[in-house]
């Protein structure tokens, strides 16, 4: 079975990484989804474990996107989260704390985004 070799030491293998991913993936999209019908406890639970299993695989999750630092409440799109873009930056605004995180969008000078990630 697929999952034998979980219990070892040592590297991971490409399936236990790909498995993580999709795992962090899905509890993301969960995540966001009981977020919009107001299950906010629900939420920062699923994305708990999202970051527990990024620890575990060295998968990188972007923890600034979708939690709040300061309150530790979930900044999933269309929840308790304003979103601007501004000056080549995505604006983060916790509604809860008023905690504001600024991402910079990668392009030319000046600010303006590439057309890829536009
Ligand atoms: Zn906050």
């Amino acid at each position: 079975m697929a999952f034998r070799k979980l219990g070892r030491k040592g590297r991971r293998t490409k399936l236990m990484v790909n498995t993580a991913r999709s795992r962090i993936h899905r509890l993301r999209y969960l995540a966001q989804k009981v977020d919009l019908e107001g299950q906010e406890d629900l939420a920062k639970r699923y994305l708990t474990l999202a970051r527990k299993i990024g620890m575990r695989y060295n998968i990188k999750v972007k923890d600034k996107t979708i939690r709040c630092r300061k309150c530790a409440s979930p900044l999933l799109d269309g929840g308790q989260v304003q979103v601007r873009v501004k000056r080549g930056r995505i604006i983060r605004h916790c509604l809860n704390c008023g905690d504001t995180y600024r991402i910079p969008i990668r392009g030319k000078k000046g600010g303006q985004p590439n057309k890829e990630e536009a």
